[in-house]
């Protein structure tokens, strides 16, 4: 952490880059470094591919994120929550265009693709930002404390996943100590649905399969059914912990629609590891959540995953 605290003191001006199709953890992390950065003095924009899902943009230190000021000139590039250089999308360009490069994160299955590589095993990037912060000896505040608390609550299930750790719970209660408003937070992310989500939800469900015996749960949404909705695909992020949710389940997946096949989110229960079966396919992620693109047809999709399933079943 001592070198990445030296990378920030060093330079003046920062892109900040977040993982494609951005979730909680990416953008709170993002923002909360942006806040650091800027009580710094130094100055920073945000890049990523992929829209902003609308409830984030409700939360204001989000949403400052999405209006972060344009930077003439850019020396250093830090990527948060980002587990392999091609998960920054087209921000790879700007990334390999820049001089001094470096990134915190938290998958186990990071490649180390930066120049200054941090990559700290915790349940939420943020956590990682805020021992950064702290590393910094930048005082924490209320909106970095809410950015903070955005990611935590998206990668920790609100605290309630089988991983959490008494260090994550002493982490999140340095946040609400600074009145984060988290009943706030937690109702615009968690509490509070639209009729488009609620209708892709019923087609997942509709398309809902079980296999081998009731262990394995899939389903799948095709580009019509987004368009049938007038949706986007973060919200359909709730479908896999409806698959997850099933009795007797041990492994879940969702597969979507995108241009070049089918993206993949994948669950399991703690004696199985997802992270090595999306890597094997080309993607990666945590021992528990993980993800990867298959670039097949619905069907020969859903075979390879179920395929490799069954090979760690
Ligand atoms: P989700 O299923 O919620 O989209 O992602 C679960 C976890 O897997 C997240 O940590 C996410 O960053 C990671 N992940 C999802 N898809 C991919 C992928 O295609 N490649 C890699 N390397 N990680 C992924
Ligand atoms: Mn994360």
């Amino acid at each position: 952490m001592k070198n990445l605290a030296e990378f920030i003191l060093q330079g003046d001006n920062f892109a900040v880059i977040s993982h494609i199709s951005p979730d909680g953890d990416t953008m709170g992390s993002a923002a909360a470094l942006i806040y650091a950065l800027e009580k710094l003095g130094k100055r920073a924009q945000w890049f990523c591919e992929g829209n902003v899902p609308e409830d984030y943009a409700k939360i204001p230190q989000i949403e400052k994120l999405v209006k972060s000021k344009k930077l003439e000139k850019i020396e250093n590039a830090i990527c948060v929550d980002i587990s392999s250089a091609d998960r920054m999308g087209s921000c790879l360009q700007l990334f390999n265009n820049t001089k001094n490069t470096a990134q915190i994160d938290h998958h186990a299955t990071n490649t180390m693709f930066a120049k200054v590589n941090v990559v700290r095993d915790r349940n939420a990037c943020a956590f990682a930002v805020l021992e950064l912060i702290e590393e910094l000896g930048v005082e924490l505040d209320y909106d970095i404390a809410r950015a903070l608390f955005v990611g935590v609550c998206t990668d920790t299930g609100r605290l309630s996943h089988v991983g959490v750790t008494k260090e994550d719970v002493l982490d999140t209660a340095k946040l609400y100590a600074l009145d984060i408003k988290h009943n706030e937070i937690i109702a615009t992310l968690f509490q509070t649905s639209t009729l488009k989500k609620i209708k892709l939800k019923g087609r997942a469900s509709q398309h809902l399969e079980l296999a081998f015996e009731g262990k394995v749960a899939y389903t799948y949404l095709d580009s019509t059914d987004y368009a049938e909705f007038s949706a986007q695909s973060s919200d359909s992020e709730g479908v896999i912990d409806m698959c997850k949710s099933i009795e007797n389940v041990c492994f879940s997946f969702f597969i979507r629609q995108v241009p070049n096949g089918y993206k993949a989110s994948m669950r399991c229960k703690p004696e199985y590891d997802v992270a090595t079966l999306c890597a094997s396919l080309g993607g990666g992620g945590h021992k528990l959540a993980a993800g990867c693109t298959i670039e097949a047809d619905r069907e020969t999709a859903i075979k390879i995953l179920l395929d490799k399933i069954s090979e760690v079943l």
